[in-house]
């Protein structure tokens, strides 16, 4: 049988290992851009999460030919009128560092008590033919951000994010509930068939 191949928009190795984690039952040759060559990052500019993940999925279905499928994800802050959003990744500036993030997540909640600070991870995956057809599919996870980091696991915000219903953070998770709970496998679940009609 012919194995298909599905590249994933990204050099942020977090993101193209949960990926490959959520698709590893379906018959995918899973790349992410590192493994497809020097391909430099696409500028995320766009306003809205849908905007950057279908740029990012069409330019590198362009460059590449294949079949392409690209995360663009974030945390909402009920508190902060759903920021960081789209800025989740540069929150504290340049060069990009999740722990200086998180210290200015805490410095935005300070003062804050558990009740008020409700929060939200949201992803929009949009998948690219060659042919230049996209579809998107969006996941949404709610929590709270915590007082300080708990857990050593996943990436980005996940020590501050907290799942009351499993009493843990996501970076407390083992990464395979993380994958059966998460934005980003609820965004994954809505667009599987789209490829499995595709390859
Ligand atoms: P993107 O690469 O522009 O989509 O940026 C995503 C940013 O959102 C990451 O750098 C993290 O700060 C945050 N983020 C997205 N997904 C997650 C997650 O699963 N856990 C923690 N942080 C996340």
């Amino acid at each position: 049988m012919v194995t298909r191949r599905l590249v994933v928009a990204s050099h942020n190795q977090h993101k193209i290992e949960e990926i490959k984690a959520i698709t590893a039952h379906l018959n995918l040759q899973v790349l992410g851009l590192p493994e497809m060559g020097d391909y430099p990052p696409v500028l995320e500019d766009g306003e809205t999460f849908q905007d950057n993940a279908k740029k990012k999925a069409l330019e590198i279905a362009g460059l590449t030919g294949e079949l392409v499928l690209a995360d663009d994800s974030g945390l909402e802050v009920d508190a902060l009128g759903g920021a960081p959003g789209v800025y989740s990744a540069r929150f504290a500036g340049e060069p990009v560092s999740d722990g200086r993030n998180n210290e200015l997540l805490l410095h935005k909640l300070a003062g804050l008590p558990l009740a008020e600070r409700g929060a939200q991870f949201r992803c929009v995956i949009a998948l690219a033919a060659p042919q230049g057809e996209v579809q998107f599919s969006e996941g949404i996870c709610r929590g709270v951000i915590l007082f300080e980091p708990r857990g050593r696991g996943g990436f980005g915000y996940d020590p501050l994010f907290f799942l009351p219903e499993l009493g843990q953070t996501m970076a407390e998770l083992q990464p395979e509930v993380k994958n059966t709970i998460s934005h980003r496998y609820r965004a994954m679940r809505g667009i599987l068939e789209p490829i499995r009609r595709l390859v």
